[in-house]
């Protein structure tokens, strides 16, 4: 069954008297559990879309239902709560904050949850140790590279273990070394959790680890793809 259901969307922005159509008529079905790339060149909606899909922005036209709920008629307090509750989100600039550890970093969303700092450290420290940053958890944030940044972002996306993980370009400011091992960890921690994985970016090498890839242009979506596996490939 779908988790997300994206029904006739359309988003134009207003700038001045003039009207820029983001998106023109979006439809599109997400299963849960999938991992869904929408793959576009600069310009094409694609953050727009991931937006609208993760409750930031509100649609001009149309819905958005996720996991049975009408995301679009909900207030700015619960679309936030909704979020916390349900989404995670990976971001090409990592996002972290620079006073804090990677421990404390990764431990933030459970603080908004309300956990108690004994589990929220057991569970961080868990997930850091997935992400095979073990002996990093005091890092900050400018005490690490650029692809252990992002594993700390991995994290904390993880960490509370939400239905849906958004990442945008998530890889965008790797090489790419260390881009293939982000997206092996990414799908692999998602797929160990059957959590669904949506991937913004403009990289077809990132598309191929995806399920699916919906390929957008000018605010269209153009082709759906199912991506082939090779055997004995993840
Ligand atoms: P992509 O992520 O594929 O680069 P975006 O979704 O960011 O594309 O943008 C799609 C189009 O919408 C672009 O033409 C962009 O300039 C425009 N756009 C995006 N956000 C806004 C905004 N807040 N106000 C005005 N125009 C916007
Ligand atoms: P990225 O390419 O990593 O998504 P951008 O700087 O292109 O980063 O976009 C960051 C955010 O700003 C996106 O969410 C996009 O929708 C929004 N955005 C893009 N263009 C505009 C604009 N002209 N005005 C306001 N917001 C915009």
């Amino acid at each position: 069954e779908s988790i997300i259901t994206i029904k006739d969307v359309s988003k134009i922005y207003r700038v001045g008297t003039e009207k820029v159509v983001a998106l023109e008529c979006i439809n599109l079905e997400i299963p849960k559990g999938e991992i869904c790339c929408i793959l576009g060149t600069s310009g094409s909606g694609k953050s727009t879309l991931l937006n609208l899909m993760a409750g930031l922005e509100r649609p001009t036209t149309g819905s958005i239902v996720i996991k049975g709920k009408n995301i679009e008629k909900m207030s700015e307090n619960g679309l936030a709560r909704f979020r916390q509750k349900n989404v995670g989100f990976i971001f090409q600039s990592y996002n972290l904050l620079p006073s804090l550890t990677a421990l404390e970093n990764v431990s933030l969303p459970l603080v908004f949850r309300g956990v108690s700092k004994k589990i929220r450290n057991q569970r961080a420290k868990k997930l850091l140790e997935q992400v095979g940053l073990g002996t990093r958890m005091n890092h900050k944030p400018n005490q690490m590279s650029g692809g252990q940044q992002q594993r700390v972002g991995i994290a904390r996306a993880f960490v509370a273990n939400p239905d849906i993980i958004f990442a945008d370009e998530p890889t965008g400011n790797l090489d790419s070394k260390t881009t293939v091992e982000i997206m092996n960890l990414i799908t692999n921690l998602a797929r160990e959790n059957n959590q669904t994985l949506i991937i913004v970016t403009h990289d077809v090498n990132i598309a191929k680890y995806a399920d699916r890839i919906v390929y957008i242009f000018d605010g269209n979506i153009k082709k759906i793809e199912k991506t082939v596996k090779v055997e004995g490939e993840v």
